[in-house]
């Protein structure tokens, strides 16, 4: 049995959003393997959704699918309001739908501008909001955990490297990073914690561009001083530490989960 599959999340209750593929889905089981029951959150395509919930189900977890846009506060309201009638409550929240629509600057749509920070910044803020008023009502029930809630934001290596031909990106990670440290510092007196997690390259669909030939992903491994592309399990691993008491006395911590690509791999000669 590895160390996410120890059941150190046992009765806790965890939502994670866009939660039918790539890095979602691989925490969703996780999370489920640790001993945590899993929302598995989707805006569309509810055939993949209910799938993913088969499987943490044939796996000896416990998952139910609820479809809401992120964006959208009165269907993160009853997203909500749906897994705490079902379950009583809400004890992990990981905030990881997202999405990219790239053009370079003077191309850019206010569209296209508008719907990644909606749903990758103001998604967030809507889902921690709703987690957070949950846990400040039913407060810290010591057999489940030190804390009264934890809630873990996927961010990005772009919340610190900027990205041309990626604005709207890597803006909203930018502010994901300051809202998770606010929010860490406004809760931690009420016993909540929250952290993110900033992945480098992983392979999953949102990306497959950038490893899907071996020519792209010779160019990939140039900014990744481990020189190898991540999988959603490394990202999946460090979910499940950060949800957990193990990493009681973290809180506002961004974890780069990135193989090293933050470390200016481009200075590795010379400089
Ligand atoms: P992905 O496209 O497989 O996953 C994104 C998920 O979010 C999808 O399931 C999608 O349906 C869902 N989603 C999109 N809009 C939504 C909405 N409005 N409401 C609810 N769900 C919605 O890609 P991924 O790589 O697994 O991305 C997951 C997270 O990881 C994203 O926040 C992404 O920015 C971040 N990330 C990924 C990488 C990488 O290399 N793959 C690197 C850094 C950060």
């Amino acid at each position: 049995m590895s160390d996410t599959q120890k059941p150190v999340l046992k009765g806790q209750r965890a939502l994670v959003t866009g939660a039918s593929s790539g890095i979602g889905a691989a925490i969703a089981k996780a999370l489920a393997a640790a001993g945590a029951k899993v929302v598995v959150n989707y805006a569309g395509g509810a055939d993949r959704a209910h799938a993913m919930v088969e499987k943490i189900r044939a796996a000896g977890g416990e998952a139910m699918a609820i479809r809401a846009d992120v964006s959208r506060e009165d269907e993160v309201e009853a997203m909500f309001a749906e897994m705490i009638e079902a379950w009583g409550s809400v004890d992990i929240l990981v905030n990881n739908a997202g999405l990219q629509k790239d053009a370079p600057l003077v191309e850019m749509s206010l569209a296209d501008w508008q719907r990644v920070i909606d749903i990758n910044l103001t998604g967030q803020f809507l889902c921690s909001r709703a987690a957070v008023r949950e846990f400040l009502r039913r407060g810290v029930v010591p057999e489940l955990s030190h804390v009264a809630g934890k809630i873990i934001c996927i961010s990005s290596v772009h919340d610190v490297i900027p990205w041309a031909g990626h604005v709207n990106y890597a803006t909203s990670k930018g502010g994901v990073s300051m809202m998770m440290k606010t929010m860490a510092q406004e809760l931690a007196p009420q016993r909540i914690r929250v952290n993110a997690i900033s992945p480098g390259a992983i392979k999953t669909p949102i990306n497959t561009a950038a490893w899907m030939t071996p020519e792209a992903e010779a160019e990939l491994l140039k900014l990744i001083p481990a020189r190898r592309v991540g999988e959603p399990d490394d990202i999946a691993r460090a979910t499940v530490w950060l949800a957990s008491d193990d990493s009681d006395y973290v809180t506002g911590a961004t974890l780069y989960v990135d193989g090293g690509m933050t470390l200016y791999p481009g200075f590795d000669q010379g400089g």
